[in-house]
């Protein structure tokens, strides 16, 4: 049996008192949301915490409520479930909605958050293991050692992105609002992740994610989110990807951006605007864009499934998804 190590506990009730003990403890302090990917990273060894900041007890970080002039902000600590059921989500973001609802299980769903997600580690087949199993290999690159095990020659760490709701929340145009001891900051959702796997998110030390906030969905456009994973029932995806298409479907198209995720340190964005400007959504183009989003991203052997097989699915799953936007069922393979 793996057990957790000891840790202090604290539970402010306020931001301004979360980000205090933050700053008093540095890098010995650990943000505590859901708990759903912390606390079993512990339990393996890959984090060591002093103290656990919890924020169950600040009930301003959880709730979803209207943004002035539209949109939708979503504290951090709301529930992935709490988001997937809310009914102004599912009118207005549906991909947001479906992303949660692929995250793991129900019940993981229920107690995992929305800002835990965005802040989800990155994974990898050679770092989301025991510390007995790493200890056999050495090490690797992320945690404890001096070789990234995908990319032998490689000075940075490959592990992946791998949370569902972030390829959506990029091409929504989400925003995250982060708090720390020198202020407050908005930036996008999107600006937040990097392409070290070690060092992998944006946030200055001590800064914690209070609400993700959702801008107006932009008239005309569709997004739509997909998942692929080995078990259907509970899984982490080996790829994920999310397409936006904006502009009339039949009459020709203004714009369109895919995100793909799970095969790299940050979600690969492809914008897409100077190849649709002004054609309709035709099998060829939905073609032509798949094998645009494909491109640039390089799956390695982070996942036990083959690298060349991920590359493969990125223009098949983004083919389809392009298909069910025209009504038409797709032939994609
Ligand atoms: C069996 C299993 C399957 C899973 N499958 C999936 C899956 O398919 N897809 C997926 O995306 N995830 C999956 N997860 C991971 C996890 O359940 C989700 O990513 C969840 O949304 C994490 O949220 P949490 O609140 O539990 O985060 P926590 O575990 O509490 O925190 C995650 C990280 O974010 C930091 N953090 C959390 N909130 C904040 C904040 N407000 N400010 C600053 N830092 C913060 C924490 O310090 C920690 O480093 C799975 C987990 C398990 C156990």
């Amino acid at each position: 049996m793996m057990r957790l190590p000891a840790f202090d506990y604290r539970v402010p009730r306020e931001v301004g008192e979360a980000v205090s003990l933050l700053a008093e403890y540095g890098e010995d302090a650990k943000v505590l949301a859901g708990g759903t990917d912390l606390l079993p990273s512990m339990k393996q060894g890959l984090f060591t915490p002093k103290v656990l900041v919890s924020l169950r007890g600040m009930a301003e970080l959880r709730g979803i409520r209207d943004a002035e002039g539209g949109g939708l902000r979503v504290g951090a600590a709301t529930t992935l479930r709490d988001v997937a059921r809310d009914p102004r989500v599912l009118a207005l973001y549906p991909a947001l909605a479906d992303a949660c609802s692929t995250v793991a299980t129900h019940i993981i769903q229920g107690t995992g958050t929305l800002g835990g997600n965005v802040l989800l580690d990155t994974r990898c087949t050679y770092y989301n293991q025991s510390a007995f199993w790493r200890t056999a290999l050495g090490f690797c690159l992320k945690k404890g050692g001096d070789v990234c095990h995908v990319a032998r020659t490689s000075p940075t760490c490959m592990a992946t992105a791998s949370a569902d709701t972030v390829p959506a929340l990029i091409l929504m145009g989400a925003n995250a609002r982060l708090v720390g001891a020198a202020g407050e900051r908005v930036v996008p959702v999107e600006s937040l992740y990097t392409d070290d796997g070690r060092d992998w998110n944006t946030l200055r030390p001590g800064e914690l994610l209070t609400e993700v906030l959702l801008p107006p969905p932009a008239p005309g456009s569709a997004i739509l989110h997909r998942k692929m994973r080995r078990r259907q029932a509970i899984d982490y995806g080996f790829l994920l990807a999310a397409v936006r298409v904006d502009g009339d479907l039949a009459g020709g198209l203004t714009d369109a951006r895919v995100v793909v995720s799970c095969v790299g340190p940050r979600p690969v964005v492809t914008p897409l605007g100077d190849l649709v400007a002004g054609r309709p959504l035709t099998a060829e183009l939905a073609e032509e864009i798949a094998h645009a989003a494909a491109r640039p991203a390089a799956p390695l052997t982070t996942h036990g499934v083959m690298p060349s097989y991920r590359k493969k699915m990125i223009r098949v799953t983004v083919r389809r998804a392009l298909d069910t936007l025209r009504g038409e069922p797709s032939a994609a393979v």
